[in-house]
């Protein structure tokens, strides 16, 4: 008698999924180094090189970097949440008119603005992403909202502005995220469109404005997660939406594998679904974070697609990209730091 109920005790204890093993709940984490790793990767876009770009503008830039990524290691080192540190990183950029994202976001072809936005949870696979957003300030913030505060993982459009203002979350007038740069592209292609080298539908230029902003970060309780947000491409057609607010095809996160954000041609990224497609070789075929990263960039995306950066489940950090550049940053807890935006650690498919 006594033994059958010590059986059921321990059946009990090693299959229930919130009970604590050894004063450590099984709930929360579970990747190794957990209680002591941070890491955090960011990318301000793939696209053109910084050679093209003068000496000022890639100073500014970097130094935007520099600022988005000291707030996130400063959450991430006092012991915060990786979300947390993904959205507020996000948010200052969303904020900096040199990238194509909130304030200095693309105009699409009819010479509107239209956000698109996602953010994952490594820990529960919860996720949320807006879309065609007009006059939400933040993006990023409300995608976490849609996460959070309701069943569903996308909103689009009116739908989504109408849950904005439910929400109480900041709201712009729409000439707010225009701005000199991203009027000039607009301009560059609107001649072109209307010129003798006609672009066909459906074809994207590849030298399109870089600049959309992604970050993945895995805090010390080892939970990742991963956030992308962006204006889209330039003269896309209105209501065209991209991988941005795409999960599993612009962003990714799952404890047991890694976190993903992607940069670049959003259409090839839905078609491979690349984010996930990073995390599928890793959980079954176990391959490292940069051999799943380089899969994708070598093999499966076409030369002057975009990149990719992600972090594993231990805190590596991978980067890479097929395009002639990609602005980024990255730190951990062992002490690295760097901030680029050059072609040297760059992922070019011959
Ligand atoms: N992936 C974005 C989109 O297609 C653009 C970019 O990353 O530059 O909307």
């Amino acid at each position: 008698m006594g033994n059958r109920y010590f059986g059921f005790l321990l059946i009990f204890v090693f299959t229930s999924p919130s009970v604590c093993l050894w004063g450590q709940s099984t709930e929360a984490g579970g990747a190794a180094g957990k209680g002591e790793k941070f890491s955090i990767v960011i990318h301000g876009g793939a696209g053109s090189s910084a050679a093209n770009a003068s000496p000022e503008q890639v100073k500014k830039r970097k130094a935007s970097l520099k600022k988005a990524l000291d707030r996130g290691v400063e959450i991430l080192s006092s012991g915060g949440a990786a979300l947390d540190a993904v959205e507020s990183v996000l948010r200052i950029l969303e904020d900096d008119p040199q990238f194509n994202a909130g304030k200095g976001a693309v105009f699409n072809a009819a010479g509107d603005h239209e956000l698109d936005a996602s953010i994952m949870d490594g820990r529960t696979q919860a996720c949320g992403a807006v879309a065609g957003v007009k006059i939400v300030k933040n993006p990023i913030s409300l995608a976490r909202l849609v996460m959070s505060e309701t069943r569903h993982v996308l909103l689009a459009g009116p739908g989504a502005e109408e849950f904005a203002k439910e929400q109480g979350v900041e709201l712009v007038p729409t000439d707010y995220f225009d701005t000199i740069g991203a009027k000039k592209s607009w301009e560059r292609y609107k001649l072109k469109m209307s010129g003798l080298n006609k672009i066909k539908d459906g074809k994207v230029e590849s030298s399109w404005k870089m600049g959309t902003v992604g970050c993945v970060a895995l805090d010390r309780q080892g939970d990742l997660a991963a956030g992308t947000t962006t204006g889209g491409m330039t003269y896309k057609k209105f209501g065209r939406i991209g991988d941005s607010p795409i999960v599993g095809a612009g962003t990714y996160a799952d404890n047991a594998t890694c976190g993903v954000s992607a940069t670049g041609i959003g259409e090839q990224y839905i078609r491979n679904a690349v984010a996930y497609d990073v995390s599928a070789q890793m959980k079954y075929k176990g391959v490292t974070l940069q051999a799943a990263v380089d899969d994708n960039l070598r093999r499966r995306l076409n030369k002057n697609d975009g990149g990719l950066i992600a972090i594993d489940k231990d805190g590596n950090i991978a980067m890479g990209f097929n395009t002639a550049g990609m602005a980024r940053a990255a730190a951990d807890s062992e002490g690295r730091y760097e901030v680029i935006w050059g072609d040297a650690v760059g992922n070019r498919r011959q």
